[in-house]
C-alpha cells in the first residue's frame, strides 16, 4: 500500500494561516487572508465550496500574551433549504482571541476565545479557529429571501417539481386495480 501523499503534503493556502510568533517583536502586526474556494475545499463544511470571505487579522503581541482580532467581510454560497439552488450568504463580523504564553506547558489548550500556548512555539495555527468561526456565523436556515412584493426568490420550476412530489395529482379516471378484483370477487 502506498501511503497518500496527497494528504500530508503541505498546502500553501493552510500555510497562510499559520502566524509565527517566535522572535516577532513586540506590538502591533498585521495579516490578510483570503478565505476562497480553496480555503472552503478544504475546510469541508458541508454543501460549502464556494465564497470569498476576506480576514483582516490585527495581532498584537505582548511579553507573555498575544491579543488577536479577526475581521470576516464577505460571502460564501450555500444550497437554498426549499429549493436546493445556491444562495449567497453575505458575512460581515469579528472575532478575538486571546494567547496566554506559558514556560513548560507540553500541549496548547484552546478554549471559545483563549488559547494557553507554550512561550517557545513557532506559530499559531488559526485555520481550525476561523473555520469554525465561519461555521458558527453561518444562519441555521438558508434560504432564498422575497422579493419587494413578498413573493418568494426561490427557482419557481424546482418548487413546482417539489409541490408535484409530495402532493400527486391523482389521475380520475385510473381505477385501482384492487377495486376490480374486489367487485369481482362480490360478484361471484
Ligand atoms: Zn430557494
Amino acid at each position: 500500500m502506498q501511503p497518500n501523499l496527497e494528504k500530508v503534503k503541505i498546502d500553501p493556502k493552510k500555510e497562510e494561516f499559520k502566524l509565527r510568533i517566535s522572535g516577532v517583536e513586540l506590538g502591533k502586526h498585521s495579516f490578510s487572508i483570503d478565505c476562497d474556494n480553496r480555503f472552503f475545499e478544504l475546510a469541508e463544511i458541508p454543501d460549502l465550496q464556494e465564497g470569498l470571505v476576506k480576514l483582516q487579522i490585527e495581532m498584537e503581541v505582548f511579553e507573555k500574551m498575544i491579543t488577536l482580532d479577526f475581521h470576516f467581510d464577505g460571502f460564501v454560497m450555500l444550497p437554498c433549504d426549499r429549493c436546493l439552488e445556491p444562495v449567497r450568504i453575505d458575512l460581515d463580523f469579528d472575532e478575538h482571541l486571546v494567547v496566554k504564553l506559558v514556560p513548560l506547558l507540553e500541549e496548547t489548550q484552546e478554549e471559545e476565545d483563549m488559547w494557553i500556548v507554550n512561550e517557545n512555539e513557532y506559530e499559531l495555527d488559526v485555520f481550525h479557529y476561523v473555520y469554525e468561526a465561519i461555521t458558527l456565523a453561518l444562519p441555521i436556515r438558508i434560504i432564498h429571501p422575497d422579493d419587494e412584493n413578498g413573493n418568494s426568490t426561490c427557482n419557481p420550476e424546482i418548487l413546482k417539481k417539489l409541490e408535484e412530489l409530495t402532493n400527486p395529482v391523482p389521475k380520475e379516471d385510473e381505477i385501482d386495480p384492487r377495486w376490480e378484483a374486489l367487485k369481482k370477487i362480490k360478484k361471484s
